[in-house]
């Protein structure tokens, strides 16, 4: 059995055929710039092989259609027994992964004014794929869905309660999938009791957080109501005062949605160096001397340990730190000044571990004798292959 997997973005569409028993993947691909003249799809095989064909204009129905006649073209269509979408914001109407039907269609359709970048784009490859493959089930796979066990004094914010009854203004957090598998990965790499453990997972890709995870439930996290607030990132700002939104509105001549744009898009890593929100880019200057990619990353190292520390608080004790995706896999630099600024909670840094990105020690970058920091990496696209084997073959 295969399972194909789906994220549909703005304008792009990433896919994978998994093979949910083996934990191995089949193929995968994107499709880019969706809607351009120079809209592609590229192809790569389980041997890493690539292979990109321009696709002219192509939108997503286009785009999918590709899938569609590659899949076939590889004798794999036939063999697809289950369709997992990624589907960034399920507000509070999903704690779990669902098998996709009417009503949950108008629930992603319902949370279109929380998740207004990606909900569209996600339910827009769910339509399409309903029609290319008309008997297959489909499920739906929320990167809020694990944070739906957060406490409500964590997820409320000191707002006008109103504004959480009628607007369902409250914190959600994403990258759940992510936080849900690392944070099982790491309870079983350390032999952790899957009834008492408290563990914290650092996500550290283009878009960064970091959640508290008791006994394999989310209680607490670093984003928000949108992916803005928390830590340090690419180009978000993370955490500022909210007061700056009207300050530089002011000043500059903006509106509050063109600041918001701003810190979306132009803050962080970007805006902070002024070099790239790459953070392997942003080493390699610091290598060179640059002083304000050293900057980014001090800014970066320094706010992500405080936040760290603060998701302490929900857990009373911390058995493991997790750090995965791109920065969190790769970044030693980054992992060692994290660390260090940690030892309040007693973490030692194993330097020779670290540099090995934990490859000798079973993940781990810490000493024996320190609170365990390991290094985890993740696999979203097989939690969703899991997730949809699970729920089509019952
Ligand atoms: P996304 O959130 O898009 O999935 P990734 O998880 O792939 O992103 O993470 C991308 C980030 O990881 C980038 O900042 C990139 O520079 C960083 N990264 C990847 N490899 C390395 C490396 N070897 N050293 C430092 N940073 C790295």
């Amino acid at each position: 059995m295969q399972i194909l997997v789906v994220n549909c973005g703005s304008s792009s569409l990433k896919f994978a055929v998994i093979d949910p028993a083996a934990r191995t993947e089949v193929v995968s691909g994107l499709a880019q710039r969706l809607g351009g003249q120079d809209a592609s799809i590229t192809w790569k095989d389980a041997s890493g092989r690539k292979h990109e064909d321009m696709i002219p204009g192509g939108d997503h129905a286009k785009a999918m259609r590709e899938v569609y006649e590659g899949l076939k073209a590889r004798g794999l269509a036939g063999s697809i027994a289950g369709i997992g979408h990624r589907v960034v914001h399920g507000g509070q109407l999903f704690s779990a992964s669902v098998v996709i039907d009417e009503q949950v269609e108008k629930g992603i359709e319902a949370c279109f004014a929380l998740g207004p970048l990606h909900n569209p784009p996600n339910l827009l490859g769910i339509r399409i794929c309903k029609e290319l493959f008309p008997g297959l089930r489909q499920v739906a796979v929320f990167d809020t869905a694990f944070h739906q066990t957060m406490p409500r004094h964590a997820y409320l914010y000191p707002v006008p309660y109103e504004w959480y009854e009628k607007h369902a203004v409250r914190k959600y957090g994403f990258h759940g999938t992510s936080h849900r598998f690392v944070s099982a990965r790491t309870v079983g790499m350390l032999n952790l009791r899957g009834d008492d453990h408290a563990v914290i997972v650092a996500h550290l890709g283009n878009g960064c957080s970091a959640t508290a995870i008791r006994n394999g439930k989310s209680v607490d996290t670093t984003m928000g109501l949108t992916p803005l607030e928390g830590l340090v990132m690419g180009t978000r700002s993370g955490d500022v005062d909210p007061a700056l939104v009207a300050f530089m509105a002011e000043r500059l001549g903006k509106d509050a949605a063109a600041i918001t744009d701003l810190l979306n898009k132009k803050s962080g890593l970007i805006g902070l160096s002024g070099v790239s929100n790459d953070m392997r880019s942003l080493l390699a200057e610091c290598d060179k001397g640059n002083e304000r990619a050293k900057l980014a990353v001090e800014v970066f190292c320094y706010r992500l340990a405080k936040q760290i520390a603060a998701l302490a608080v929900p857990l009373g004790r911390l058995d493991a730190l997790a750090f995965t995706g791109g920065i969190g896999e790769n970044s030693v630099p980054v992992r060692a000044k994290v660390v260090e600024h940690l030892r309040v909670l007693g973490l030692v840094l194993d330097p020779a571990r670290n540099a090995a990105n934990g490859r000798d020690s079973n993940g781990r970058i810490t000493t024996d004798a320190s609170v365990a920091a390991l290094v985890v990496p993740t696999n979203e696209e097989l939690v969703i292959a899991l997730d949809t084997a699970g729920l089509v073959t019952v």
